[in-house]
């Protein structure tokens, strides 16, 4: 194996070169799988460079500042912390979040809601859309971005991360025509005369159970919200509540289309069956082949 020298602990004499290898080495020694691409995503993201310059100037003495920089976030990341978390951003429908620990970092597997939204509900159509547990805000400001015309209502047990998603709404510049509602689930729209008026409720509510929880990767059960993971012993709780919560809500062609976990199908299915007012309507695979979305309409349509 090739010696890797440490960086320079007192003086500012390293070069990206040295940087970029002794950062893939820590990051490797921390169990970190793809510890290359990482190294160069957070050098890149401290010196605020391309990634070709940080590959081509590997001369480039690094200043003391941003050598203890780079050393900060790196000793962030060989702790586990998402590297989302530390350079604040994720991707979601083409789009830049901004994410902190307040909230669950967007997967790609999400999209799918979104996807299957704007196919219900054509571009030209005035529809009032609820988004719950909206977390970062890329449900919501995805769908509002989408469809220019939809009246969106999203809500969130937790203020702080109400607090991200309305910024993500500003950035994305759609902050005026999202509701946001702090509160669980559904229950922050009583009282707001939208019985019977709501034509899609979206969600991706926790579903991990408990025992599952305690087997994630460190990055996600030490670092990501627990709340916005963890149902219950089922991992079905939240959607069951939810789906008692939408009957008052919905009109009458309405839809619920929730997230779901790998093999909670079955269940979602029995739950459905067995709650008045619904039926089950489709079943949505991810990438990977996986049960992944839900949707669920009102019976009798
Ligand atoms: N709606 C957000 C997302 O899909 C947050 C979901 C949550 O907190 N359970 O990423």
């Amino acid at each position: 194996m090739d010696a890797v020298a440490p960086i320079p602990q007192s003086t500012g004499q390293a070069t990206l070169g040295e940087v970029i290898a002794e950062a893939r080495r820590l990051l490797e020694q921390a169990g970190i799988e793809s510890a290359a691409q990482e190294a160069l995503w957070i050098v890149e993201h401290v010196l605020r460079l391309p990634v070709h310059h940080v590959l081509t100037n590997r001369d480039r003495v690094l200043s003391l500042t941003e050598l203890t920089a780079t050393r900060g976030l790196l000793e962030r990341r060989a702790g586990r912390e998402p590297l989302q978390y530390i350079l604040g951003t994720q991707e979601f429908c083409g789009l830049e979040f901004h994410v902190n620990p307040a909230v669950l970092i967007p997967r790609p597997e999400t999209e799918l809601l979104v996807e299957y939204v704007a196919q219900r509900i054509p571009a030209e159509r005035q529809a009032t859309i609820v988004d719950v547990c909206t977390g970062s805000g890329c449900i919501a400001v995805a769908i509002a971005r989408l469809r220019p015309r939809a009246q969106v209502i999203a809500t969130d047990l937790s203020s702080p991360s109400l607090a991200v998603a309305r910024q993500n709404a500003t950035r994305h510049e759609v902050c005026e025509r999202i509701t946001w509602l702090e509160g669980d689930l559904l229950r922050p729209l009583a009282e707001k005369g939208l019985e019977g008026r709501i034509d899609v409720i979206v969600s991706n509510p926790p579903y991990i159970t408990e025992t599952d929880w305690a087997t994630l990767q460190p990055e996600v059960r030490l670092f990501e919200p627990r709340g916005a993971l963890v149902a219950g012993p089922q991992g079905t709780e939240s959607h069951e509540r939810l789906l008692r919560e939408a009957d008052r809500y919905l009109s009458p062609t309405g839809a619920l289309i929730m997230e779901i976990g790998a093999g909670q199908a079955r269940a979602m299915r029995r739950i459905v069956e067995q709650t008045p007012g619904y039926r089950f309507h489709r079943l949505i695979y991810d990438e990977a082949g996986l049960e992944r979305v839900v949707i669920v309409e009102r019976a009798g349509r």
